[in-house]
């Protein structure tokens, strides 16, 4: 993203690494009295007598879809048991994103419709391949066909091109202003077999593309990669909410799953908790979407719903993690080193590689993602490379060695 256009400036995002912890209280005071509360939202709600376990608290407007969704929503990229699905939609949960991408997990989640399928708000992503500058409307529409059939239902809520934004050396950033891409969406929403459009980011060019959907489509939803580290979205938030465009975060977590957090654990609490607070206290997302794989996690998340007052105690803890993540964690929408890079390496793409690898869990999505770049633009390229990258990481980050590192450990 040029340092022009996209307001996450070099200068701005130092800005904001110096105000990590200072920062923490700023988004929460601005967005303080902007929750919408439930009223009439189509959601599943807590089962009767479930009360003893953690249920979801709020439901807020998902955009201009009509629907009410809980604040915190559910993911889990390879799920194999659909009755992990349906204990979240017991705590309340009525929001599930999926994608094609994500193994079998369109097929798992359609196990339990037909019957609970009016409880569930469901988004699926289409392959981010499938889109170029000439992919035609009739591959797109086949492509909704192929997702229908896998989630055995007849209409799909919301359905994304899945990760916009990537390095333009990646993809061809001109792939969403191919026409037929509104045209096979729209045409797919008059057809009743989708209510509902939009994209995914978390690459380097997160918000110019997502700013061009916003100004030059009927886009309904956009889902960026957002976390308290990411700061600086907070305009494109705005339009999006402005215009009725949802906004479903993700990668909301960050690193937050296997680093060792201890120094800042609390007694009443868990640091996840308090990130998930946080982003909910965001005044411009509809919910936040976390990667659920087991009923602990479920109970975990599902307790941080409604509750977006941190306490002085959270934002301590909060600062203390940020400044342990502040000199490895690649920032989405960030794009400030790729220039510096003559061998056009996809220095955010890998980082992120790597964190799946690291933090989620997510080995073989890892190795996958990482094998199918073209050739000669792996960070094989770093191992003898005298890094002229270095020093342009505005973070800190020493983009070099977690390269090689990251080669060394997504390369079987
Ligand atoms: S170490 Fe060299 S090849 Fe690797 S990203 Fe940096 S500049 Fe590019
Ligand atoms: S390594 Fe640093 S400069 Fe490069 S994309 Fe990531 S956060 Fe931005």
């Amino acid at each position: 993203m040029s340092d022009k256009t996209s307001g996450l400036s070099r200068r701005s995002f130092i800005g904001r690494s110096l105000a990590s912890i200072a920062g923490l209280g700023l988004g929460l005071a601005a967005s303080k009295g902007l929750r919408a509360q439930t009223a009439g939202a189509p959601a599943a709600g807590p089962a009767p007598g479930a009360a003893a376990k953690p249920a979801i608290k709020e439901y807020r407007p998902l955009g201009r879809t009509g629907w009410k969704v809980s604040d915190v929503s559910f993911g889990n990229a390879g799920m194999q048991d659909p009755s992990l699905l349906e204990y979240a939609m017991e705590r309340g949960i009525n929001y599930v994103d999926t994608a094609r991408q994500y193994y079998d997990m369109e097929v798992v989640v359609g196990k339990i419709f037909p019957a609970k399928r009016d409880k569930l708000f469901i988004t699926t992503k289409l392959m981010p391949e499938l889109f170029t500058a000439s992919t035609t409307a009739d591959e797109i529409t086949a492509a909704i066909d192929e997702s229908l059939g896998r989630l055995n239902t007849d209409y799909i809520d919301c359905v994304l091109i899945h990760s916009v934004g990537e390095d333009p050396k990646l993809s061809d950033p001109k792939k969403i202003e191919n026409p037929n891409v509104v045209e096979a969406f729209e045409k797919a929403k008059r057809a009743g077999k989708i209510r509902g459009w939009g994209a995914s980011s978390h690459g380097p060019r997160m918000v110019e593309d997502f700013d061009w959907l916003i100004d030059n489509t009927p886009i309904d939803m956009i889902m960026p990669g957002m976390n308290f580290m990411t700061k600086g979205l907070e305009p494109l938030l705005a339009r999006a909410r402005k215009k009725g465009v949802a906004v479903v975060a993700m990668k909301s977590l960050s690193a937050a799953r296997k680093i060792d957090y201890s120094p800042f654990a609390r007694d009443d609490g868990t640091v996840r908790q308090a990130v998930i607070k946080w982003m909910l206290a965001h005044g411009d997302l509809d919910t936040v979407c976390l990667t659920m794989r087991t009923i602990e996690q479920i109970d975990e998340y599902v307790a941080a719903s409604g509750a977006p007052e941190l306490t002085p105690e959270e934002r301590k803890a909060l600062g203390g993690y940020g400044m342990l993540l502040d000199r490895d964690y690649c920032r989405p929408g960030c794009s400030s080193c790729l220039a510096a890079c003559p061998h056009a390496v996809p220095i955010a793409e890998i980082l992120r590689y790597r964190l799946y690898f690291h933090s989620y869990g997510e080995e073989k999505r890892a190795i996958s993602l990482y094998r199918r770049l073209p050739a000669g633009r792996s960070a094989a390229r770093c191992v003898s490379c005298d890094a002229p990258c270095d020093g342009n990481c505005p973070h800190g980050l020493a983009i070099r060695s977690k390269l090689v590192e990251a080669h060394r450990e997504l390369t079987v």
